[in-house]
């Protein structure tokens, strides 16, 4: 999972915060920070990709609508619809899951030959778990075999993506040059799944920085200068 900094709240042109009256309104805002990506599973999207509530603005069991969490850019993310219906309105405590704009996510997760994705080995158990409630809200341990729909694509689509990273990374061992490095990030760019990337690619520090600098609002303070993840500052890891 990409960690990411969607940056303070955004302002007009008079540099005053922006008041959002209706919480789709941060939606371009949000696109302009973070790109058009799912910050869970890292999908590419366009039109589908919605404002995400890390706390449900409605959770479980309420009437109505809690006003501060509907509007707070603080409380904002981007997800798919597989990820925003699996996570549903659980009314989460933040700090018993990882989250893209809080933690080094990137760290938490091991992603694996055929898009799996498991907590990392190298967490305490206490994290490892933590990792574990993280996978189970999004649903990104949803694999064919036993419950996934249809409609949710999310597992295949990093089984291909995984697959592709790893020939582009062979085609880049026969051409090794400035060009076809920078045509690898644009082949990232295209087929999305960036962590994925980032592990097919991992003993190689040049691509890894690259990496980290093409898509907009990567968490650039989680990796040391060879591109290897760190602990982020304020993070649980
Ligand atoms: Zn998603």
């Amino acid at each position: 999972m990409r960690p990411v900094n969607k940056g303070p709240i955004p302002t007009d042109t008079s540099g005053n915060e922006i008041n959002f009256h209706k919480y789709q309104d941060a939606r371009g805002k949000l696109i302009e920070r973070l790109g058009e990506t799912c910050s869970y599973c890292e999908m590419h999207l366009d039109s589908s990709l919605a404002v995400e509530h890390v706390t449900p603005k409605k959770p479980e069991g309420s009437d109505e609508n809690i006003q501060e969490r509907e509007l707070d850019w603080h409380n904002f993310l981007l997800a798919c619809p597989n990820c925003n219906s699996t996570k549903g309105n659980k009314d989460v405590v933040p700090d018993d899951y990882f989250w893209p704009d809080k933690d080094n996510t990137f760290r938490a997760f091991n992603y694996s030959e055929g898009g799996i994705i498991t907590p990392s080995i190298e967490l305490s158990a206490e994290l490892q778990s933590k990792a574990n409630a993280t996978i189970e809200l999004t649903g990104l341990d949803k694999r064919p075999l036993n419950d996934l729909k249809a409609s949710d694509r999310r597992w295949l689509n990093r089984r291909d993506v995984w697959n592709i990273a790893v020939r582009t990374k062979d085609l880049l061992s026969q051409n090794d040059n400035d060009d076809f490095r920078e045509l690898t990030v644009y082949t990232m760019t295209g087929h999305a799944y960036w962590s994925i990337w980032m592990t097919v690619f991992q003993d190689d520090s040049d691509m890894l920085q690259r990496f980290i600098k093409a898509l907009p609002g990567t968490a650039d303070d989680c990796f040391d200068h060879n591109g290897i993840p760190i602990q982020r500052r304020g993070g649980q890891v």
